[in-house]
């Protein structure tokens, strides 16, 4: 039997309403705030009621997993767009660009290299982030805010890619606002206009720095196990 999942249709309808609020409140366009609504540990009957319920932009943190959940859920549903948000090996750089319209966790040399080096064999570009690791915690992924300039320009001129957008992850134990700040900073001076930031925990203040991708798992889909 197909549970519908009600939990996830009122979760999912309860954080879009807190988005378009927190759009307003803090004078940004409605609208301007896309939900990337993170499903990794969840079964695929849990994300299809998010489907149903008309959520078409998800986030996974692991390739193999991805691959297991999504083609099955693609083939269902149309205008899926799928973001990588977990650390990208250089050995899954093939599944990744074949499966993620998004990856989200550009964040070495090496990767870049490998991930040029297979858009031009598939002919398919996924959009590229690069993820900052703004609180330079040793244990994250992530390029150093200090030598995130460097690694974008690298990416572009030296890799032909095409770095649409910067991703982070503040330490759980400070406030993220400054690191949401240090962000947009390093958006604006590098010309990139995508910023993905801000989780259950702390995606108003997100907004409110300009956040135009939040990545809200635990408050649509609950605890993961
Ligand atoms: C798991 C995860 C999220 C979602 O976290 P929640 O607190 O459940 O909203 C967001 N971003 C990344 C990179 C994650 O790994």
């Amino acid at each position: 039997m197909d549970d519908a999942h009600q939990d996830v249709i009122e979760a999912l309808a309860r954080v879009k309403a807190e988005i378009a609020r927190a759009e307003k409140d803090h004078g940004r366009k409605a609208g301007s705030v896309t939900l990337v609504a993170v499903s990794k540990t969840m079964p695929a009957t849990r994300i299809r009621s998010a489907l149903v319920a008309g959520q078409r932009v998800f986030g996974e943190n692991r390739v193999q997993e991805g691959q297991e959940k999504w083609p099955g859920l693609r083939a269902e549903f149309p205008g899926i767009e799928l973001h990588l948000i977990g650390p990208l090996q250089t050995n899954k750089v093939k599944e990744a660009v074949a499966l993620f319209d998004v990856i989200e966790t550009l964040d070495r040399e090496k990767l870049a290299k490998e991930i040029a080096k297979e858009i031009a064999r598939a002919g398919r570009a996924p959009k590229l982030y690069v993820q900052v690791n703004t609180g330079a915690e040793p244990q994250k992924a992530g390029i150093l805010p200090g030598e995130t300039d460097d690694f974008i320009r690298l990416c572009r001129e030296s890799h032909g890619l095409i770095v649409s957008g910067l991703m982070c992850i503040p330490p759980a134990e400070e406030p993220p606002s400054p690191h949401f700040a240090l962000l947009g900073e390093i958006a604006r001076r590098n010309g990139i206009a995508v910023l993905s930031m801000g989780m259950s925990a702390d995606y108003d203040p997100a907004i409110q720095l300009g956040a135009t991708h939040v990545r809200v798992g635990s408050a649509i889909f609950g605890a993961r196990h």
